[in-house]
C-alpha cells in the first residue's frame, strides 16, 4: 500500500507508540489524585507540555489540552464570542477555513453573531486589505487557518496578527496542518491563540491544544473538575497527551530534514503529474505552500473515480479534505479560489510525510497517467 493522505491523518510513530503504553495499564493513576502513582501520571502530562512548549515556542502555562483541533477550534471560537459578547458581536474568518471553524461560525451566527467570510486569491491567500477594511469597534475576533488542509496555502499570518493587533482585536489561527511540517513560533507569529492537533503529527487520534497567550481572557468551554488551570475540565487523556508530547519532541529534532525529503517528493510528484497528464490546473500557491501537499483537478475525469482506481492500485489519496469525502458537495476552498465549476468535482490531493519514497512517488505516475486516461476514454465532457 502507498500512503499518500497525511493531511488526514498520519500513523503513529513508533516511538511515540512505545512512550504511550504504560500509561494504558501499569501507569494509569489519575493525575488529579495525591498518592504517587497520581503524581506520575501528573508529572508525565507536564512533561508532555514542556516538549510541545518547545515546539511551538511559549510558555508551558500557555499551553491547554483538548481532544483535538476541532475542540480547539470551538473553545477558542464560541468562548471568545461568549466572553466578549458585551463588546460587540462581529467575528471575521475566511471562506477556506476547516469545517471546524466554518461551522463553528455558522453556530454563532445562529445565536445573534455577524461572521464576516474573508474572500481569498486564485491561490488561496486571504486579501488583507480587506481585512483591514473590515475590522469594526464591535470586532471581537479574527481567526484565520495557517496552511489550508486541501490546497496546502499558507497565510501571512505575521501580517495579519499585526493589522488585527494593532486594532485591538483578538487573533486566533487553526494551526493545525504547519504543526510538524514546517517551524511555527506562535510568539513570532504573534498570535492570541492557535489550535493542534496530534494525529496530524504522528500521534493518536482525539487529542490536540490550544495556545493562549498569557493576558488574553478565554472562558473555559468544558465545565466540571478543576483540570487544566480550571480552563478544560474532564480526566486528561494522559497516554495520548504523552503521546503528544513525543510527537512534539520528535518534530523539534527531526522536522527541518523531513521537511527538505518530502518537498522533494512531493516536487517530483507535481512535475510527473504536469509532465504526463494534461489539461490539469494545480492549486494552492507556487510557493506558499506545505511542502507535502499537491492538489490538482484533471479535466473531465471525477475526483471520486479517480480515488476508487487508485485504490484498486493500493494507493491511498484524496478528493479534498477527509471530512468532505463522501459528500456530492463541492469543496468550499476550491468555489473560493474560483476553481471553474466543471472541474469542481474533478480534484486530487496527495499530501506526503515521512515514510513515503521515491519509489512510492514513481508507482503513483505509472498508475495515475493511464487511470485518467481510461477514464477520459469514457467520459462524454472529454474530447
Ligand atoms: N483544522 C484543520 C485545518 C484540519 O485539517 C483538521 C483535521 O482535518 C482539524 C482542524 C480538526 O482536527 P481534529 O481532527 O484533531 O479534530
Amino acid at each position: 500500500m502507498i500512503y499518500m493522505d497525511y493531511n488526514a491523518t498520519t500513523p503513529c510513530d513508533k516511538r511515540v507508540v512505545e512512550e504511550m503504553t504504560p500509561f494504558f495499564s501499569g501507569r494509569f493513576g489519575n493525575p488529579s489524585s495525591i498518592y504517587t502513582l497520581a503524581r506520575d501520571a501528573y508529572k508525565a502530562i507536564e512533561q508532555a507540555r514542556g516538549r510541545l512548549a518547545k515546539l511551538l515556542d511559549c510558555n508551558t502555562n500557555e499551553i491547554f489540552f483538548t481532544s483535538g483541533g476541532t475542540e480547539a477550534d470551538n473553545w477558542a471560537l464560541v468562548s471568545s464570542a461568549f466572553g466578549l459578547r458585551n463588546k460587540g458581536k462581529h467575528i471575521i474568518t475566511s471562506s477556506i477555513e476547516h469545517h471546524a471553524v466554518l461551522h463553528t461560525c455558522q453556530f454563532l451566527e445562529k445565536v445573534g453573531y455577524e461572521v464576516l467570510y474573508l474572500p481569498v486569491d486564485k491561490y488561496g491567500v486571504v486579501d488583507v486589505d480587506v481585512l483591514k477594511q473590515s475590522i469594526r469597534n464591535d470586532t471581537i475576533l479574527v481567526s484565520v487557518m495557517a496552511a489550508n488542509n486541501e490546497i496546502g496555502t499558507i497565510q501571512p499570518i505575521r501580517e495579519i496578527a499585526d493589522i488585527v493587533k494593532s486594532k485591538g482585536v483578538y487573533f486566533h489561527t487553526d494551526a493545525v496542518q504547519v504543526t510538524g511540517k514546517t517551524p511555527f513560533s506562535v510568539k513570532e507569529m504573534g498570535v492570541d491563540m492557535a489550535s493542534f492537533s496530534c494525529h496530524k503529527l504522528y500521534g493518536p487520534k482525539g487529542v490536540g491544544a490550544l495556545y493562549v497567550r498569557k493576558g488574553v481572557t478565554l472562558p473555559p468551554f468544558l465545565h466540571g473538575g478543576g483540570q487544566e488551570r480550571r480552563k478544560r475540565a474532564g480526566t486528561e487523556n494522559v497516554a495520548g497527551i504523552v503521546g503528544l508530547g513525543k510527537a512534539a519532541e520528535i518534530a523539534v529534532s527531526e522536522m527541518a530534514e523531513e521537511e527538505a525529503k518530502i518537498r522533494a517528493l512531493r516536487d517530483r510528484l507535481e512535475q510527473g503529474v504536469r509532465e504526463n497528464i494534461p489539461e490539469i490546473i494545480v492549486n494552492g500557491h507556487p510557493e506558499q505552500r506545505l511542502s507535502n501537499t499537491l492538489n490538482f483537478c484533471v479535466k473531465a475525469v471525477e475526483g471520486e473515480a479517480m480515488l476508487l482506481h487508485l485504490d484498486l492500485d493500493g494507493i491511498c489519496a484524496s478528493s479534498g479534505s477527509a471530512c468532505t469525502s463522501g459528500s456530492l458537495e463541492p469543496s468550499h476552498v476550491l468555489i473560493a479560489i474560483g476553481i471553474p465549476e466543471i472541474m469542481l468535482h474533478s480534484s486530487l490531493r496527495f499530501s506526503l510525510g515521512k515514510h513515503n519514497t521515491e519509489g512510492d512517488v514513481d508507482r503513483v505516475l505509472e498508475a495515475l497517467p493511464n487511470i485518467v486516461e481510461k477514464l477520459r476514454r469514457m467520459s462524454p465532457l472529454w474530447q
